[in-house]
């Protein structure tokens, strides 16, 4: 049946094409959906056999080959076997001896070429064009048309122009010369779109160095960037540049992080199990690799079952019971002194849980500065007296002089709290601005606007390393490995900057000078991992001041960043700070991110990003800090709730601190209790607060969220102030807080992941005691609150967000899932609770920096568990929360609201933290009635709500970067339209048999003694008249011995 349906069509369109002349094609082909219909109907095949049989004649009649070219050329493009289907017809050298006879003929040629590329898009089919040296015939065409034809060449398809690149490149460099009138734009940059098909593959991509592409390339760009309207072949060179430049593996020992720790039950080896096993050269598919990227794995859940779900707890009932020490407020004697009650509740219930067996097998991967490691002595007492250090004379001294008020901050108090923080390399060293403390500057940051064309000088920059070493220094200054190269290198220039990170949540491996004033910063990778590397927060020195220094961060991982829209690193100065402007600011210029040439030491998979930026110090001689974001330690948390906890009224606030478990490495995961002392201890007093509904906050997941650690200082000074609201919140609510779930991470300066090298967001389902003992605890602490009624209100999990702007909410519901999936599930009878929305809209009527329209209520799937596992979800699907958040705040700034094109500072945050804290109030009105209905499926929906159309939290909303981040392995892609156009135009225009002359009349701007030059010396080395001739060997013999006899 499908065969003589094919040979009905082909019959059909053979008759019809010999019948209607040219026009017929545009017709029959008007639409993509007709063509694909006509190809799955054999339609390839029937034109193939009808080429085959006109072109075989000697003398063809071209009244009925040129359309049907055209046709096929149209229909071929969108068939993606044309090439097999085309070798199996015996067409490929057909078209091609077809197109060596037409060479003179403009209009045949073009059909002809139109032809031959669509028959190479298949790659054994461009071989074979190759092979038979169909590269030469149409070498032998470019020097035949000029300026006119232009669209005869500009189709010269390249698939099979491996081996050529030297050619080309000198055709490219001839036509540069020649070319001054800039009349051939599209020659040459046709000529580029070439070498950039060749350099697809890593060969072409050699070859073209060998040939010193990069250089011509490089010099010629330079030259074009003096004309206007050569922005096409500048764009197109750089990004060949960045393509071809060589992969250069980083300047590491290994790609693992310098940082490692043994794992409770596994053996050290083990640790590395789950990392870049494969180390598969396989380039080709590198390309389009991904970097890791977590955010982008996740999908909608569409089981109606799975999102209703409320599964029994992970764990036995009779565990349940140690959490109840996490209600203090209802055991708690309300009569007795605070603080006895308070020493005695701890005695008691807390130090048991933090015995410290883990800690001292910490691996300390170097003891720093022969200090003994701190923080390693004895167990933590949350309410342990500070001691004092005779240490502290100097700083006493400073203090004294210079120190600011800052609220809520107190420099001793950070001091100690810090000496009991444990790191794996043991940090005996404060970070100047954690320890000193931050303001936010006066007045507001505004993004900044970007340099036109600034990743491109940047690039040319690089190019520059490459081309010319005279200027390269090339010398490490800082290793995180090596500790005798901290400040004192002995090879370093004496002018040259100092680095540092060995403090708590810093993150610098390695700095190498490249020039005078411009340092490659190379990321450690998260603890036990060679992966995640975001976060940087490193100390800067021995600067010349007004002088710019270029830093390049070349092991970002991110595909995109919030730099390439306005975002500036911050930076605080220590001189500054004494002078009474303690102050981290948004700083650096000529701020970009974009893919770079780098790879990893091993297993080569992984892309990099360049995040460049250019900063002028005020001070000689200063020391700065430099970070990703508005750095915040487990030290300064814990510094800052001993002083919320002095700040607060104890016969009014009842603010309880204590352990929910210890990390891995042995530091307190810390929950905070705050709620309102109950008005008398008459039963009805006694009774409300029993009855308060629980509010559990959480944050720090991901330690790079620094962000949502400010947030959670907003909230939690909020909570803890005398504001009305805040008061009444507290007679409202009890809030549960844990500010900080991953303080080893925090502490160690990872991005994404603890110590386990685990996402402990993606942990949720079945969090494991050993490994994630914070993620475990939380969870059995929900669960014991669930089982005792008391299911929060409220959870929310305080993160950042590295490509949003605007501070937004995640939350849950299955009618918005369900509609966003596509599910065929009928959501009309379906009942929901739209209380979810409330908090989020009344957000967004309050709070400056809060996007609604950022929102949305989609409950994910996790693809590689194929189970809900972020704590948002989990919570809501087996706690049964039904105000279930992630708040989202963004590393950047608003692009909305009285924010609009400012960068979110600390003071913003923390804004943020007190407006979410506002936001509950609109819970409180009819709170009894919407407690008693916590779960969900139980009140009707209320339309109107749902009005607002949800945005897909896993898109970014910025628009295409100005400049192209990632640089692409094809030519811009030739797509179908312009084909068809430009086949159409072909067809309509006049005589085929078009003389030579008509050219000097007709043709442009070239005159005919330029043309003649221009022939003269461009193609002397590649014209072989013989090998035109000797066309039409090695493969399909048989056909081509016909051929050859036809002819003769
Ligand atoms: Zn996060």
């Amino acid at each position: 049946l499908w065969s003589s349906a094919r040979e009905t069509i082909g019959f059909w369109v053979t008759s019809v094409t010999k019948a209607v002349s040219p026009d017929c094609s545009v017709w029959l082909c008007g639409t993509d959906r007709r063509i694909h219909h006509m190809i799955s109907k054999g339609g390839s095949e029937a034109l193939l056999t009808a080429l085959v049989n006109a072109g075989r004649s000697f003398c063809p009649n071209y009244t009925i080959l040129l359309p049907l070219l055209h046709l096929l050329a149209k229909v071929g493009h969108r068939d993606r076997r044309i090439g097999m289907k085309a070798e199996e017809a015996g067409a490929v050298l057909l078209i091609l001896n077809l197109l060596k006879h037409n060479v003179k003929y403009p209009k045949r040629a073009a059909a002809c070429l139109w032809v031959i590329q669509v028959f190479a898009s298949s790659v054994s089919t461009a071989n074979l064009i190759g092979e038979n040296h169909g590269l030469d015939v149409i070498f032998h065409l470019i020097p035949q048309y000029a300026t006119k034809h232009l669209h005869t060449i500009k189709y010269v398809y390249p698939g099979f122009l491996q081996g050529y690149i030297s050619g080309l490149l000198r055709l490219y460099e001839d036509w540069h010369i020649k070319d001054t009138q800039h009349n051939a734009i599209a020659i040459r940059h046709s000529l580029l779109c070439c070498l950039h098909k060749v350099t697809h593959c890593t060969a072409g991509r050699k070859a073209l160095i060998s040939q010193g592409g990069i250089s011509l390339l490089y010099q010629t760009t330079q030259i074009c960037l003096l004309s206007k309207g050569l922005v096409s072949l500048v764009e197109a060179s750089v990004q060949l540049m960045r393509k071809c430049l060589p992969k250069t593996p980083l300047p590491l020992t290994s790609d693992q992080s310098v940082y490692s720790f043994p794992l409770p039950g596994m053996s050290h080896d083990v640790c590395y199990a789950n990392v870049n096993s494969d180390e598969s050269d396989d380039e080709e598919a590198e390309e389009n690799e991904e970097a890791e990227s977590r955010d982008y794995d996740d999908d909608l859940e569409t089981d109606l079952n799975k999102l209703r779900l409320r599964p029994d707890p992970d764990r036995p009932r009779e565990l349940l019971l140690q959490y109840s020490r996490l209600c203090p407020e209802l055991y708690h004697d309300f009569e007795l002194s605070i603080l006895a009650v308070v020493l005695h509740y701890f005695h008691q219930s807390d130090s048991g849980l933090f015995s410290d067996t883990r800690c001292p097998t910490l691996l300390l991967f170097f003891v720093h500065r022969g200090h003994p490691p701190s923080g390693l002595r004895g167990d933590e007492e949350v309410n342990e007296e500070e001691e004092e250090s005779h240490h502290h004379t100097m700083i006493d001294r400073l203090l004294e002089k210079h120190g600011a008020c800052i609220p809520h901050h107190d420099p001793k108090l950070y001091h100690s709290a810090a000496a009991k923080t444990k790191s794996i390399p043991g940090f005996s060293i404060l970070a100047f601005p954690d320890f000193w403390g931050h303001l936010p500057p006066p007045g507001h940051e505004p993004m900044v606007a970007r340099k036109p064309n600034i990743q491109r000088q940047k690039v040319f920059e690089d190019v520059q390393r490459f081309l010319n070493t005279d200027d390269i220094i090339n010398q490490v200054v800082f290793d995180l490995e090596d500790i005798f190269c901290e400040y004192h290198c002995s090879n370093c220039p004496s002018d040259s900057l100092r680095f540092f990170s060995s403090f708590e949540c810093g993150n610098l491996r390695k700095a190498v000078q490249i020039r005078r004033y411009e340092y490659d910063l190379i990321l450690n990778a998260d603890a036990n991992s060679s992966l995640h590397t975001q976060w940087f927060y490193f100390e800067v020195s021995n600067m010349v001041a007004d002088t710019p220094y270029r830093f390049n961060v070349i092991n970002c991982e991110k595909r995109n960043s919030q730099f390439n829209y306005g975002m500036q690193p911050v930076l605080y100065s220590v001189r500054e700070a004494l002078e009474g402007r303690p102050h981290w600011v948004r700083t650096g210029t000529e701020i970009c991110y974009f893919r770079n040439h780098f790879c990893p030491t091993q297993g080569r998979r992984t892309t990099f990003y360049t995040l460049t930026f250019t900063i002028t110090f005020k001070h000689n001689e200063d020391v700065c800090y430099l970070a990703y974001h508005y750095p915040y330690t487990y030290s300064a948390l814990k510094a800052h709730l001993k002083m919320l906890q002095q700040s607060v009224d104890p016969a009014k606030l009842f603010f309880r601190q204590q352990i929910l478990c210890g990390s891995l490495a042995g530091n307190p995961c810390l929950v905070v209790t705050i709620t309102a002392c109950p008005a008398s201890r008459a039963w009805k007093d006694m009774q409300q607060l029993r009855n308060r509904p629980c509010i559990v906050l959480t944050g720090r997941v991901h330690p790079s969220e620094s962000n949502a650690s400010w947030v959670m200082k907003g909230t939690l000074e909020f909570l803890c102030s005398s504001d009305l609201v805040a008061q009444s919140l507290r007679e409202a609510f009890v809030f549960k807080i844990i500010p900080m779930l991953n303080p080893d991470g925090v502490i160690n300066g990872t991005t994404r992941c603890d110590l386990n090298s685990e996402d402990l967001n993606r942990q949720w389902c079945k969090p494991d005691p050993a490994l994630s003992p914070t993620i475990y605890h939380t969870k059995g602490f929900l669960y014991y609150l669930n089982s005792i009624g008391r299911t929060p209100l409220v959870f929310c999990d305080y993160h950042g967000h590295s490509r949003k702007k605007n501070v937004f909410l995640y939350g849950c519901s299955v009618k918005e899932t369900l509609w966003q999936s596509g599910s065929a599930v009928d959501t009309v009878g379906l009942k929901e609770d739209p209380g979810y929305r409330t908090i989020p809209k009344t957000l967004d009527r309050i709070a400056p920096a809060f996007s609604f329209n950022s929102c949305n209520y989609l409950v994910i799937i996790t693809m590689r568990s194929l189970a809900p596992a972020t704590a948002r979800v989990v919570v809501w699907r087996e706690m049964g929360v039904l105000r279930s958040y992630t708040m989202e705040s963004t590393y950047n700034g608003c692009d909305q609201g009285i924010y609009k094109g400012l960068q979110m500072g600390t003071r913003e945050l923390q804004e943020m933290g007190m407006k979410f804290c506002h936001s509950l109030l609109s819970l409180t009105k009819d709170m009894k009635a919407l407690y008693s209905r916590r779960l969900i499926n139980h009140i009707d929906l209320d339309h109107n709500i749902l009005d607002h159309k949800s945005h897909n939290c896993f898109e970014d909303d910025e628009p295409p970067c100005v400049e192209e981040i990632e640089y692409s392995t094809d030519c811009p892609a030739l797509n179908g339209t312009d084909l068809d156009s430009d086949v159409n135009s072909n067809m309509a225009s006049d005589d085929e048999e078009e003389d030579d002359d008509d050219e000097e009349h007709r043709g442009g701007s070239i005159s005919q003694s330029q043309q003649s030059s221009m022939k003269s010396c461009l193609f002397p080395h590649l014209i072989r008249q013989a090998s035109i001739e000797a066309l039409c060997e090695k493969r399909n013999t048989v056909k081509i011995t016909h051929l050859s006899q036809v002819k003769k």
